[in-house]
């Protein structure tokens, strides 16, 4: 028989949201007439905007033509995109990136799982806890994980984030070569500020590390103080890859695209001493294993930097963040002590009285019929924490708020 990676070996069946159906599933067969308010997997609800429609609409026109017809497009994608990211997300914030450093994807799950084909097996690597689960998964598959120890790996150092430290997480102290950053932050909600992040890019400066920037939900920071990218911080470019994606921004969930920016400045060490550019090692492992996020896709991305296409966008954000607001202002009236909802589409519930995440699961559905995700599925910090999301539509979250206040709580 075919030898297999055995690191896929090490992991353990991802049982979170099977198990979180399946309660799901056992209330309904109990109840069959509550309607359940689900509050949980982070998809979007809100339709596709009209710019970026119109723009696919026009891209499939193109197809069907031997004149405008797009085959096989570049594999760090279509230039009408990259310039489109460089101006609008970076150069309008005095960030100066070259059209080379971007590279468009078929969205950031992929590229946070597959930039570590680039690194070492022998990288020591760290997260914030709780975290987006692919950062740990992949470096288990990868090898660089080690073992599983009391539902921690041994060669990942988990960097805690709780209401004891204002989900800050400290600086590492392991020394790890990788470090991963998600702001604003799924599950927590949570953001660094330009100071904080500040004193990452300068650990990273001084310690050697890379730092790996998920801002998948950068389009709902409100607040003035929160970097956007990590590059406004000044030398991030020598110490930091970032991702992001038009999933959440514009609800390209299911149509697949983001992109990651992968500064010339970035150099590894080959095992030989010899200096390696990171984007050169990324633009290979991507013309090797990629072809391409689809022209329709990359035409219907471009469509969101044109003026209609950013005030629609706006305007379904402003539609989730409202969602934000007023599941947070529910929750505390319920007497309950919550985080993120301000910049970012994701609220943190400290769940009460001591109950663990899956008792407040259970306790959350029983009593007001709402699903939401225990925080414990996101990592060991997230035990005694729960999960919501804004992203349903407001007739629902208007009528979750509505049960949460009818919710008994002894705290
Ligand atoms: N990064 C984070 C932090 C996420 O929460 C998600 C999706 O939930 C992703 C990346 C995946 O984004 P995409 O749909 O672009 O693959």
């Amino acid at each position: 028989m075919i030898k297999i990676n055995d690191n896929f070996c090490e992991l353990p069946a991802s049982y979170l949201f099977s198990d979180v159906a399946k309660r799901i599933n056992a209330f309904k067969a109990e109840h069959p007439d509550v309607e359940i308010i689900k509050m949980g997997i982070g998809d979007v609800t809100q339709p596709i905007c009209p710019a970026a429609i119109q723009a696919m609409e026009n891209a499939v026109a193109d197809q069907a033509d031997r004149v405008t017809f797009h085959g096989y497009g570049p594999e760090q994608g279509y230039d009408f995109l990259r310039r489109r990211i460089v101006d609008v997300d970076y150069r309008s914030r005095n960030i100066d990136i070259d059209i080379d450093e971007i590279f468009i994807s078929d969205g950031a799950k992929s590229d946070t799982g597959n930039i570590g084909d680039i690194l070492s097996t022998d990288c020591k690597v760290a997260v914030t806890d709780p975290v987006y689960p692919v950062y740990v998964d992949t470096n288990v598959m990868a090898g660089r994980a080690g073992h599983l120890v009391d539902g921690r790996w041994s060669r990942i150092e988990y960097l805690p984030c709780t209401a004891e430290n204002g989900f800050i997480p400290s600086l590492p102290k392991d020394n790890p070569d990788v470090i991963y950053l998600c702001y604003p932050n799924n599950p927590t909600g949570t953001t660094l500020n330009r100071s904080q992040l500040e004193k990452w890019v300068e650990y990273a400066k001084d310690n050697n590390a890379l730092i790996l920037f998920d801002s998948a939900y950068e389009a709902y920071i409100t607040e003035p103080d929160i970097p956007h990218s990590i590059y406004e911080i000044p030398g991030a470019k020598e110490v930091a890859i970032e991702f992001r994606s038009f999933s959440k921004t514009a609800g390209f969930t299911g149509l697949r695209c983001g992109y990651t920016v992968v500064p010339k400045e970035l150099k590894g060490l080959s095992k030989n001493g010899d200096e390696v550019s990171l984007n050169a090692l990324w633009n290979r492992r991507q013309c090797t294993k990629f072809n391409g996020a689809s022209y329709i896709v990359q035409r219907a991305a471009e469509a969101l930097y044109s003026t209609k296409g950013r005030h629609q966008v706006k305007e379904t954000i402003a539609y989730y963040m409202r969602n934000a607001s007023l599941l947070r202002n529910g929750l505390s009236a319920a007497g309950l002590e919550v985080w993120g909802g301000v910049n970012a589409p994701y609220i943190w519930v400290k769940t009460p009285g001591g109950l663990s995440s899956w008792e407040f699961f259970d306790l959350l559905l029983e009593k007001c019929g709402i699903a939401g995700t225990p925080g414990v599925g996101f990592g060991p910090s997230g035990e005694g924490y729960f999960r919501l999301t804004a992203f349903g539509r407001y007739e629902d979250t208007v009528a979750a708020v509505e049960r949460l206040s009818s919710l008994k709580l002894n705290k």
